[in-house]
């Protein structure tokens, strides 16, 4: 079972579109694989709905007392045009893909379906593609962790988001199951590690600070997560 998910206060930005891209891909990603942020998701944008219509009926009740009451009939007739096109309520089908990394095949979520990743590259038993967002200093990406392979422990100087798509990890603090989002900054440090492998999406916003061993024989990996 799920038990690790987005803050109320990200899923409500992610609902009112106030969230960078990257973010709003790793909510948007975690929602699908889960109940019952799914159900918190549709309250929430019930509600932005309410209130949004609400602010419109009060635009339109100060409209109809000012000189242009036919801004109120163009409203209604643009509405009813929207409501009436049958086409927006189609809803299309994407099909499945699947990524081969290290002899495993792995299905992506819906949302990274349509969005390209470069290709895997290797360090040990860590493997990283870039997903194309241009979001700043966010980098997202897909991290595959080979059975039996850790991060050496390390903390953020930023935040970074591990959501686990497939397969198991666990570190200092439990282990993990798919869907599982995991959110660390600078308060939190951890030694991720595998047993059977497994792929995620991350979105990391700073380089990473390793605590122990020598930094610069750890590069190579702070440059892969980041
Ligand atoms: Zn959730």
């Amino acid at each position: 079972m799920i038990k690790h998910h987005p803050s109320d206060t990200l899923l409500a930005q992610y609902c009112s579109a106030q969230l960078p891209a990257s973010l709003s891909l790793a909510v948007s990603i975690h929602v699908d694989m889960c109940p019952v942020c799914q159900e918190k998701v549709a309250k929430q944008e019930a509600a932005n709905a309410k209130a949004l219509f609400s602010d419109t009926n009060h635009e339109i009740s100060n409209a109809t007392t000012s000189q242009e009451p036919d801004n109120l009939d163009f409203d209604t007739d643009l509405l009813d045009l929207i409501t009436s096109d049958t086409s927006i309520d189609e809803v299309y089908e994407v099909d499945p893909v699947t990524i081969k990394v290290n002899e495993h095949n792995y299905k992506l979520p819906r949302a990274l379906t349509r969005i390209s990743h470069g290709r895997f590259t290797h360090v040990g038993k860590l493997a990283r593609s870039r997903v194309a967002i241009e979001d700043g200093p966010l980098r997202s990406s897909l991290l595959h962790i080979g059975p039996g392979g850790e991060i050496p422990e390390h903390t953020h100087t930023g935040f970074e988001v591990t959501l686990l798509l497939d397969g198991e990890f666990s570190d200092e603090e439990g282990t993990y199951v798919p869907g599982d989002f995991i959110w660390q900054d600078g308060a939190n440090q951890h030694t991720p590690l595998t047993k059977d492998g497994c792929l995620c999406f991350t979105v990391v916003s700073s380089a990473l600070h390793f605590n122990k061993g020598l930094s610069k024989l750890l590069n190579p990996i702070g440059n892969l997560i980041y």
